[in-house]
């Protein structure tokens, strides 16, 4: 992959920014209140992804491009963390930037 091919996958891949990429790539998941909580796993299954968190709650949902994750993920909105799932400060840390 040379670095201008690289620049366009940005862009497209922001465009079409899908649930699955995110999460398998912060291992964060903001639950319907704002809870985040450690992802220990994810797998997509057509339009939909299970999480499994570190606690053991596992979560269902669509794989969409403007759901509720996707406007959280994007807005950084959380309320609160799982403290059963031991998340590492620098994780937070970074999903806030
Ligand atoms: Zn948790």
């Amino acid at each position: 992959m040379g670095s201008s091919y690289g620049n366009l996958q940005t862009k497209y891949r922001y465009k079409h920014m899908r649930l699955y990429d995110t999460v398998d790539k912060i291992k964060l998941w903001p639950s319907r209140k704002g809870i985040l909580h450690g992802v220990r796993s994810v797998e997509r299954n057509g339009e939909w992804l299970t999480a499994s968190t570190h606690c053991g709650l596992e979560f269902k949902v669509r794989d969409s491009g403007n759901g509720r994750m996707i406007r959280q993920l994007k807005n950084r909105y959380y309320s609160g963390v799982c403290k059963k799932c031991g998340i590492p400060v620098w994780k937070i840390e970074k999903f806030e930037k």
